[in-house]
């Protein structure tokens, strides 16, 4: 593959167009989406009228006339499409970890008299996910069991197994589950399935109703493009809709928050995991990357919501793992999958040698303006260099142009100079 190859690839790309929904600094390749989406070129004018016009002038009339009172449920309703979701069954708001733990407390009151006592999830899960499960596991008198490899999720499905909680993409490795087979397995033992989808949605095709799962949350700033600290989601499947228990039991998941009423009486369906008054800025930047994201959808041709961004998202990681494996011989492993059917939109890379250096090679291609970003290894793990690829906004010569960045600053030893070695608060 040449530079050549990569110029007639952008040539042909159908989404080449859609760039021009973002605005990306001069001299940046970004393949950090996966952390903090790029700004959507009609965020800063449709925060300023919020703002300026929706605030400064309505005021609080415009909790009516710019219908804020149900912006969680029709953002809900856009992201839907993206996670094979129907419309109502989704809600966008307070963040990842709150949702989880919201979810999973259902899930778990829905399991409390089943006798059985296990949630499982991987070791390897994002470290909120497992913080949320142990103190909820801890209260409710369950037990969080982690397995060290997907491959042992089969034998913890057992007797005593309550809830299976899995992210579909791992944040470190890019590795993808198999979440209809997973869930169908679940069920099958028992237990419901509930779905972290941080690094799914926006990213990879989702189809929730059609996997059967039971719930699912998910972020609002990564591929959603929906601003740092963006509300997230959660859908919860429609036979659990009206039955599962909130434990936020806050004003704005009433039936009619405004009849002042001093019992809880829980709304029909999603609408009940709001909590409190939600926050109207936040939402609107989100929807800025909900419309950012769903405007790919044109280009499905039919063959299905994300067809055309997952085969764009696919050839660019493809385009990079071939640059890298040609251009740094036996320099780097590859820790995301090769197999298609198991890989999300990144691509994750450890030194072949386990040496040091995975840190400050990251430093040094940021200070080159290829932004990636650094995990820290374990016993288990190496160190990771984590590349997002966000088929939005990114073409192949960007590809090209990253690994060109990295062949100089493997080769030229730039990684070593001391500046790249100093650790940041955020990595
Ligand atoms: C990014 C991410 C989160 C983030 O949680 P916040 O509450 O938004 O900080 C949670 N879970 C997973 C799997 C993630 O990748």
């Amino acid at each position: 593959m040449n530079l050549d190859d990569c110029r007639r690839l952008d040539a042909e790309d159908p989404l080449a167009a859609l760039r021009g929904h973002f605005i990306l600094p001069e001299g940046v390749i970004y393949l950090d989406g996966n952390s903090l989406g790029v700004l959507p070129r009609a965020a800063p004018a449709r925060i300023a009228e919020v703002v300026s016009q929706e605030w400064g002038e309505g005021l609080i009339r415009s909790w009516n006339s710019a219908r804020w009172i149900d912006l969680p449920q029709r953002l809900g309703d856009k992201l839907a499409r993206l996670i094979g979701a129907a419309p109502g069954e989704v809600v966008c708001t307070d963040g990842t970890s709150v949702n989880l733990y919201k979810v999973l407390f259902a899930a778990l009151t829905q399991m409390k008299n089943s006798g059985r006592k296990v949630v499982v999830s991987e070791r390897s899960n994002f470290p909120t996910d497992l913080y949320i499960a142990e103190s909820l596991c801890r209260e409710r008198g369950f037990t969080l069991k982690l397995v060290d490899d997907a491959s042992e999720l089969p034998a913890a499905m057992n007797d005593e197994f309550a809830v299976l909680m899995l992210t579909h993409v791992n944040y470190r490795t890019g590795a993808m589950h198999d979440m209809k087979a997973l869930t169908a397995a679940a069920h099958a033992a028992g237990a419901l399935a509930v779905w972290d989808l941080a690094h799914s949605a926006g990213a990879v095709p989702v189809a929730l109703n059609d996997c059967d799962a039971d719930f699912a949350i998910g972020c609002g700033y990564k591929y959603l493009n929906g601003g740092p600290g963006a509300p997230a989601f959660v859908w919860v499947h429609a036979r659990h809709a009206s039955r599962f228990e909130q434990p936020l039991s806050g004003w704005f998941g009433h039936a009619a928050p405004f009849e002042f009423s001093p019992h809880y009486r829980p709304a029909q369906g999603v609408a009940r995991y709001l909590c409190g008054t939600q926050p109207i800025i936040s939402l609107s930047a989100l929807e800025c990357g909900l419309d950012s994201v769903l405007a790919a959808e044109a280009h499905d041709a039919g063959r299905g919501s994300m067809a055309a961004l997952r085969t764009k998202s696919l050839a660019l990681t493809d385009a990079f793992i071939t640059l890298v494996e040609e251009r740094c011989p036996g320099r780097f492993a590859l820790i995301t999958p090769r197999a298609h059917v198991q890989r999300g939109s990144q691509v994750c890379l450890a030194l072949a040698d386990n040496g040091p250096g995975a840190y400050a090679i990251v430093q040094a291609l940021i200070a080159r303006g290829v932004i990636g970003d650094y995990r820290a290894g374990d016993s288990q793990m190496p160190d990771i260099l984590r590349f997002g690829f966000t088929p939005l906004y990114l073409g192949f010569v960007d590809v090209w142009n990253a690994v060109e960045h990295l062949v100089q600053v493997v080769e030229l030893d730039e990684w070593k100079r001391p500046e790249f070695n100093q650790r940041l608060a955020v990595t």
